[in-house]
């Protein structure tokens, strides 16, 4: 059954969501800031919901960083986050390794960034790889056999802007050897904001590649995904029915609110515009759309 078509948000929508809504939340890249740049109005409006009661939680997509360097990211943005109203994609790969009880004698290969690997060693599990594999070369010569550690339980994908034909064949062997491997994803956007001003290719494009060497499909922790949902709903008292969640793009933020059972709200500083959510091919439709958070604060001036 189609959902009815969104609405744009009027300031009348505004009170509504402030009198229902409980805990906002908001994607991060497109919302919140793009790339390094903080979106205009972002303090201001997230300082109107603080003072009016509301729950915060920031989750998203981007594994590079672990929840402590986010932290330090909205800080150093002007803005006051508690590390624990972040959940992103790196810190979800190690929880669905905890609640799978992953035994922690076994190790866990990373393809992805620093932020994973520290995640995986607060959640007490041995990463191998990221970063320190970034340098090395596979050699293929006859009679020398390609050598990873056969205790890795666990393969972990995550944006790798070194990803390498060494880290290919790790992971291809670690999977395709040990019938048992974990396949996680930590997302698959197909891009994502290295920059403000440019769109490069996102953790979809490492996970395709893992896809296509072992004709698997891996576990995707992040959105659109609702696992993470499980660990927000432990931390935050508050029903799905009394959640928005704010994001720009369809296929991940607004899709995940949906499947939580949140009400959503699309805005359009981010990879979005009007015209991709009004095209018929389109058929993800957010309760709400704006240009950008501060329209809450606007409409309440009115
Ligand atoms: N992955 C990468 C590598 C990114 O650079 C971004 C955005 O910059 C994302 C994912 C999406 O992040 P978010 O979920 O905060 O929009
Ligand atoms: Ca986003």
């Amino acid at each position: 059954s189609a959902k009815p078509a969104s609405q744009l948000l009027s300031p009348h929508n505004v009170r509504d969501l402030l009198d229902s809504i409980e805990a906002f939340l908001f994607d991060c890249d497109g919302v919140i800031w793009k790339g390094d740049k903080l979106i205009d109005g972002v303090p201001e409006t997230l300082d109107l919901l603080r003072s009016k009661g509301k729950k915060l939680v920031f989750v998203t997509n981007n594994s590079t960083k672990s929840r402590r360097q986010y932290a330090k990211k909205f800080q150093s943005l002007g803005i006051s986050v508690n590390e624990n109203e972040i959940f992103s994609s790196s810190f979800a790969a190690a929880m669905f390794l905890k609640v799978n009880s992953f035994p922690s004698e076994k190790k866990v290969y990373v393809i992805g960034g620093e932020g994973i690997l520290e995640e995986l060693q607060l959640a007490g599990f041995t990463g191998l790889g990221g970063p320190e594999d970034g340098k090395k070369i596979a050699e293929w010569k006859s009679d020398c056999l390609f050598e990873h550690d056969k205790s890795v339980g666990a393969v972990v994908v995550g944006l790798d802007p070194y990803i390498n034909y060494y880290k290919l064949q790790y992971g291809t062997l670690c999977i395709r050897e040990n019938p048992g491997c974990l396949f996680i994803a930590t997302n698959r956007d197909a891009v994502g904001h290295m920059t403000d001003l440019q769109e490069w290719p996102g953790a979809g494009c490492m996970v395709a590649a893992i896809c296509g060497s072992t004709q698997k499909e891996p576990v995707v922790v992040g959105k659109p995904s609702t696992f993470m949902m499980e660990f927000l709903l432990q931390k935050f008292d508050v029903p799905c029915s009394k959640m928005c969640m704010v994001g720009d793009r369809l296929d991940t933020d607004i899709l995940f609110g949906q499947n939580s059972g949140c009400k959503t709200l699309l805005v359009f500083s981010g990879v979005t515009t009007e015209s991709i959510l009004q095209d018929p091919s389109n058929n993800i439709q957010p309760d709400y759309f704006t240009d950008k958070i501060s329209d809450i604060l606007k409409s309440l001036e009115h």
